[in-house]
């Protein structure tokens, strides 16, 4: 029996996930800092905070240590896990546009942090004496794993500074791009794969890549990822000759991110043009211009990805979409986990939209898939429009291994709703747009 996995992701984590790296670190080193960015005595940071900042790089150092192969080792490590009995769909990141030149400042501790380690020594794996710096720091916090975080941070510093990464000829999307079509030419997996092209509008030639999406083209639909500082009703996604206009006229599917956490835009202010929630507002408005918001990382990551998913990627801002676009296919991922209101919300949206689909995925406790699954069966009518996904590797920010994260979702489900979102939900939705490109 075939199976799907309808979200996941195999770039590598130096082409995107070295910016989720940085911003996590971020946040670490900050906790290890004082308001005005110097470094404090491990004896003035809290038990509390030393412990956040131990359980963060571990999860770092495990993410280091899997994913900085290619796309087709982590492809195949995945492939692996599934017993290679599943499709997969790579959903590809356009995260290029993340760090803009207001983030930059964001990232100003990171640079610090690397010039720190770099002079005292620590890329080599020796701790120094003197003053402590917050590599010092981190690196003892780190463990045994201290040297390997250190060394990574080196390879960032040394060949692909993070400065010259954003300046480089090639950037993430269009290696991520590359890896992909080299997949596609992979006997081994071909027939497994179904990618989904990553869309960020501010990518200026971004309408030019449509041309490989759809019937028996490379990519199979399209992925968006609007925290990362842009309205789902962007004038590039949204009106005449668009991004949707063309999904929804050739029926490509789009899948957006949308749970209520994640990921999002550091940057503190934003162009944006097209419908919005502003901070407060329990509606979509229509907005042009620049949008500033209230918390940044120092804040918190949480608190800062929280305030830009509620204004730029609220499930009422995908609702202006769906009425503009009422056949669109469209699965608002991760089915707004996080957030009893934007579940709320994409459930109506789900009942109203008959191409409108959500995903489990990421869902990494009990209490949350449970939360899921009871508004699954009290909503009969939706059921067959809840598909699984893993988000693969991302989960892995939240999981120990792979199998925790399958084995879980398939107890608390349990093997009938399992067996409907992987099996038999997804061969259904994939026939309104997959079956045309087999032919
Ligand atoms: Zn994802």
């Amino acid at each position: 029996m075939e199976r799907f996995d309808c979200h996941c992701h195999v770039f590598n984590i130096l082409t995107v996930g070295w910016k989720a790296i940085l911003e996590e670190l971020n946040e670490s080193v900050s906790l290890l800092t004082d308001e005005k960015g110097n470094t404090l005595s491990l004896n003035a940071v809290s038990v509390d905070k030393q412990k956040k900042v131990k359980i963060k790089i571990k999860k770092l150092v495990q993410l280091i240590k899997i994913f900085t192969g290619d796309s087709e080792k982590i492809f195949d490590m995945l492939d692996k896990n599934y017993k290679r009995q599943y499709k997969l769909f790579p959903l590809m990141f356009d995260g290029d546009f993340l760090l803009d030149s207001a983030s930059n400042d964001h990232m100003q501790p990171i640079h610090q942090l690397l010039a720190d380690a770099k002079q005292s020594g620590l890329l080599k794996g020796s701790a120094t004496k003197g003053s402590p710096t917050v590599a010092q720091n981190l690196m003892l916090l780190a463990d045994n794993d201290g040297k390997l975080l250190m060394d990574f941070l080196a390879k960032l510093s040394e060949q692909s500074a993070p400065s010259k990464m954003l300046g480089a000829s090639k950037d993430g999307f269009t290696i991520q791009y590359e890896q992909i079509e080299q997949l596609a030419k992979n006997a081994k997996y071909k027939d497994r794969l179904v990618p989904f092209l990553g869309v960020d509008p501010r990518r200026s030639n971004v309408k030019s890549y449509l041309s490989n999406v759809g019937a028996g083209k490379l990519f199979a639909g399209v992925k968006v990822y609007p925290p990362n500082g842009f309205s789902p009703y962007d004038k590039v996604l949204v009106g005449p000759d668009s991004v949707f206009e063309f999904c929804s006229k050739n029926q490509i599917p789009v899948v957006s991110h949308c749970s209520y956490g994640g990921f999002a835009t550091p940057a503190m202010s934003i162009d944006v043009n097209g419908y919005i929630v502003p901070d407060g507002k329990a509606e979509a408005v229509a907005y042009s211009g620049a949008y500033t918001f209230s918390k940044g990382l120092r804040d918190g990551f949480t608190v800062m990805v929280r305030e830009r998913a509620g204004v730029l990627n609220n499930p009422l801002v995908w609702e202006k979409v769906l009425e503009k676009y009422n056949n669109l296919i469209l699965v608002l991922a991760h089915f707004g986990s996080g957030s009893d209101v934007w579940q709320a919300d994409i459930l109506r949206l789900l009942k109203k939209y008959p191409n409108c689909y959500t995903d489990l995925s990421c869902m990494s406790d009990v209490p949350t898939i449970e939360a899921a699954k009871a508004i699954y069966n009290s909503n009969p009518d939706i059921q067959d429009k809840v598909l699984y996904g893993s988000d693969f590797f991302l989960d892995m920010f939240f999981n120990d291994s792979f199998e925790q994260y399958l084995q879980r979702m398939q107890k608390t489900l349990g093997a009938a709703m399992f067996d409907k979102i992987s099996v038999e939900n997804p061969k259904k939705y994939m026939a309104k747009w997959y079956a045309l490109a087999t032919n």
